[in-house]
């Protein structure tokens, strides 16, 4: 069996070191020219860092992971308002919880594939026909590769997705989100080793201090605007404008648009998640956003049930059946919780930012986390795995 992944995001990277492991031939199509080493910091927990032990990736991943000590979230004008520590929200998931930069968890997944999968970089992968005879998907370059099965881990967008079942409007939650780095010795040691986020009405921005003097930032707030913009420094500029504490620099050292990942915060739900020999995985089929926290841990998990799926069932169709079964209501369990957590998530209305706050004060006590920490991640499920997921 020949298997095409198109994407090699976490979805893609994970599916084809686990088909790979099953003996099954891969080949990995990535439109990025190479590994990407910019991304946002990621909470890694739930049912992808439960897959992960299981893949055996959880002592490299503790070797990337990036030590916070506390979190610090800062009124408008930057006084704290609530101070929590890191190992607090690690209780509370029984210690099952890793912040990483996403290059680095997609770097801990490359290195399994690396000389065992081919990952041909800087190709696009623009439609296929999957008539009688040999599935052949089509490439941007004009070629086509043959294929028992093409997996469409092209992320929120999903090419293939399109191809497949035409246009799925996404489910727009009315946020942007942006994330960049910047370079700022003084910002840099202002963090330490402290995650700050602002504690504010209809946006946040957070930033945490990467080697060197380089930052990471990342930003959310409250737009009905469909699209991202044409400038989304401008935009920056203009939603965090007035803010306080470290936010002046960030906005000072801003970099060009064309180096900041901006897009709108959305879900998807196609009708369907497989038809004939094509089939979907991470985003492209379950897209939770960042507001349910958990895209890339149902990516690397959900990616581990479609490979286990191929990997036991009789044939093709059951293996893609039994996938959508298993795997289709834990991430619309998710998505749902993402949904029902937005005002917590990020405050529209004063009440809520006062009782988030004295929320967070709680969690600084021991034994309140538990009970809060649902509210603020917004899973109602228990974090150790996915009820039903075997
Ligand atoms: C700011 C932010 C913060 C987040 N925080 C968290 C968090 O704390 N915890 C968490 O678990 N998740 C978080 N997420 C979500 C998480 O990053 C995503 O859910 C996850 O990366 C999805 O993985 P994926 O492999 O499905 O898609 P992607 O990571 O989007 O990968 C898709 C890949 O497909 C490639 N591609 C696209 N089209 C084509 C094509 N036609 N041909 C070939 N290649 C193609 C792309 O270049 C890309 O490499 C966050 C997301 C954002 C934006």
């Amino acid at each position: 069996m020949h298997v095409v992944v198109c994407g090699a995001g976490i979805a893609g990277l994970t599916l084809a070191l686990q088909l790979h492991r099953q003996g099954t031939d891969v080949t990995v199509v990535e439109a990025a020219p190479g590994p990407r080493t910019e991304g946002w910091m990621l909470d890694f927990f739930g049912p992808g860092h439960a897959a992960a032990a299981r893949m055996g990736l959880l002592p490299r991943l503790q070797e990337l992971s990036r030590p916070v000590e506390e979190l610090v979230w800062a009124g408008a004008r930057g006084r704290p308002r609530a101070r929590v520590p890191w190992a607090r929200f690690a209780a509370a998931l029984d210690g099952q919880l890793l912040s990483l930069l996403r290059p680095d968890l997609e770097r801990a997944l490359r290195e399994q594939v690396a000389g065992r999968v081919t990952v041909r970089h800087g190709r696009r992968v623009v439609g296929f026909a999957d008539g009688p005879g040999p599935l052949r998907v089509h490439l941007d370059d004009g070629t086509a590769l043959e294929a028992d099965l093409l997996v469409g881990a092209d992320g929120l967008r999903s090419r293939v997705r399109a191809a497949a079942f035409g246009p799925v409007p996404l489910r727009l939650l009315g946020m942007h989100t942006a994330a960049f780095a910047v370079e700022d010795p003084a910002l840099h040691a202002a963090l330490g080793r402290r995650l700050w986020l602002t504690d504010t009405l209809d946006r946040m921005l957070g930033l945490y201090a990467l080697e060197g003097a380089r930052v990471a930032v990342f930003t959310v707030h409250r737009t009905p605007a469909p699209v991202p913009p044409a400038d989304a420094r401008a935009q920056l500029r203009a939603v965090f404008a007035g803010l306080g504490g470290l936010v002046p620099a960030v906005l000072a050292r801003c970099p060009p648009p064309e180096r900041i990942y901006c897009d709108v915060v959305a879900q998807v739900e196609p009708p369907r998640w497989s038809t004939g020999r094509i089939v979907l995985a991470g985003d492209a089929c379950h897209a939770v956003s960042l507001v349910a926290g958990q895209g890339a841990s149902l990516a690397v998990a959900g990616a581990a049930e479609l490979a286990r799926q191929l990997g036991t069932a009789p044939d093709l169709p059951t293996a893609l059946a039994g996938y959508e079964r298993t795997w289709r209501p834990v991430a619309a369990a998710r998505q749902r919780a993402g949904r029902d957590g937005l005002e917590w998530f990020l405050p529209s209305r004063r009440t809520t930012l006062w009782a988030r706050r004295a929320g967070l004060r709680l969690l600084a006590v021991p034994g309140a986390e538990r009970l809060l920490l649902r509210g603020l991640l917004g899973g109602p499920d228990p974090p150790g795995g996915a009820p039903g997921h075997p």
